[in-house]
């Protein structure tokens, strides 16, 4: 008998249920710019006819609320009817703005003003526009992105995430607004895991359970990014935690949706997706064995697979073999070709031990997102790069073409400090 932790039931749109009772739903996120209309609507078909039951897009600009209007309105002329779900960084006017246009918003409440007061009152009003308008919301908080109020007052640890989270939790039942989706991401898995379950446990102590977006933030490509994801989001659905998935990998996102498919039909009533022998092989191992080695109730797995037992094993954190890389997915604020540079850089770097290096997409959010990271490297737009040691910019404005040496260099020099 499968655990299921009960939820309330939350709709997006016409047809899109998230909760306990309810198949798993899969979701995903464009890519292309969202002033690039063209693109964005070519993607959203693409997405929807791979069976993304929501797609998100980002609006980072407030032109950009009329150019997701008419990425809808296209989209539904063209019969295409799954919500889509705004996803706004850090204007409540913004967020409030898209709020007559799309089925859901995201938002992190805490970035909505940097007076912790003001944004509390800027999210009341967001909450009684969204019920005006019977809107979903998705309360999304990232372990790399906590803000400095939150870090002050509990810290930067798994239970500081789901604190910081209860807070926007409480207000949406104070006003009595309930269409809410809780999300608490980290490229971590163990801390991924455990935010995930503490929110859960107080939100059960708190008597309302909403449903949990669940997902490992820039988690990366490849093996890696499929195996990352697997073993913490698995490990959760295992415990009957999770209500709606999305697989973050620095790759096309319709390669998302096969992945959160495969998790979605292994623990709820989800339709299954075509994989293919190797990819089903990588995604069974990671659950099969996630959740025992995140838990620390093996130390070793039988696999003979000597590479994918590595992969797992660093993907639960038990061994380091090789760098730990961290790589956003790319949205439309991504400002450089991410996914070639990321296969560049883990090229370039992949002799090296012990270091976590972090490839972002933009400026705005990446260094804030790329949590533990030794090294990172964040495209600033027009062809330049800024390198991060830690949380510190080092080298501002290198030249795309030269950037990767020189985070070779960068990390050849401290490691022979
Ligand atoms: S860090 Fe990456 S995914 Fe996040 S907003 Fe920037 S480009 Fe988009």
């Amino acid at each position: 008998m499968k655990k299921v932790l009960e939820t309330r039931t939350v709709r997006v749109g016409e047809n899109v249920l998230i909760g306990s009772g309810h198949p798993i739903v899969v979701q995903t996120m464009c890519n292309t710019h969202t002033s690039d209309i063209d693109a964005t609507v070519a993607q959203c078909k693409l997405l929807a006819a791979a069976g993304s039951q929501l797609i998100r897009i980002t609006v980072p600009a407030m032109a950009d609320v009329k150019h997701l209007e008419e990425i809808k309105n296209r989209l539904r002329a063209e019969g295409i009817q799954t919500p889509l779900v705004a996803d706004i960084h850090f204007s409540s006017e913004i967020a409030m703005a898209v709020v007559p246009v799309v089925e859901k918003i995201r938002i992190n409440p805490g970035n909505f003003h940097p007076d912790h007061q003001k944004a509390r009152a800027l999210f009341g009003e967001f909450l009684q526009l969204c019920k005006q308008y019977n809107r979903a919301i998705r309360i999304g908080l990232n372990h790399g992105s906590l803000g400095k109020y939150i870090v002050e007052k509990y810290g930067n640890t798994p239970e500081a995430m789901a604190l910081a989270a209860m807070e926007w939790v409480q207000m949406c039942m104070d006003a009595q607004f309930y269409n809410v989706v809780v999300s608490l991401k980290a490229s971590n898995t163990v801390v991924m895991v455990q935010a995930y379950r503490n929110l859960a446990r107080m939100m059960q102590e708190n008597g309302v359970v909403f449903p949990l977006h669940v997902g490992v933030t820039e988690a990366g490509n490849g093996d890696s990014g499929r195996i990352k994801s697997c073993v913490a989001i698995s490990t959760l659905l295992e415990e009957g935690i999770g209500n709606t998935i999305r697989v973050s990998l620095t790759e096309p996102p319709q390669n998302e949706l096969p992945v959160a498919q495969y998790l979605a039909h292994r623990y709820s009533e989800a339709p299954a997706p075509v994989l293919g022998e190797r990819e089903e092989t990588i995604l069974q191992a990671a659950c099969d064995y996630g959740a025992p080695l995140l838990n620390h109730e093996v130390d070793d797995i039988p696999l003979s697979d000597e590479y994918l037992k590595d992969e797992l094993l660093q993907a639960c954190r038990r061994k380091f073999y090789k760098p730990e890389y961290i790589a956003c997915p790319g949205c439309g604020r991504t400002l450089y070709n991410l996914e070639e540079t990321f296969n560049r850089v883990k090229e370039a770097t992949a002799g090296f031990k012990d270091v976590v290096i972090a490839v972002m997409g933009c400026i705005v959010n990446g260094p804030g997102e790329m949590a533990d990271a030794d090294y990172g490297y964040v495209g600033e737009g027009f062809g330049k790069v800024t390198l991060y040691r830690k949380k510190e910019p080092v080298l501002r404005h290198i030249p795309e073409d030269e950037a990767v040496e020189r985070l070779v260099e960068l990390i050849r020099n401290d490691q022979v400090k």
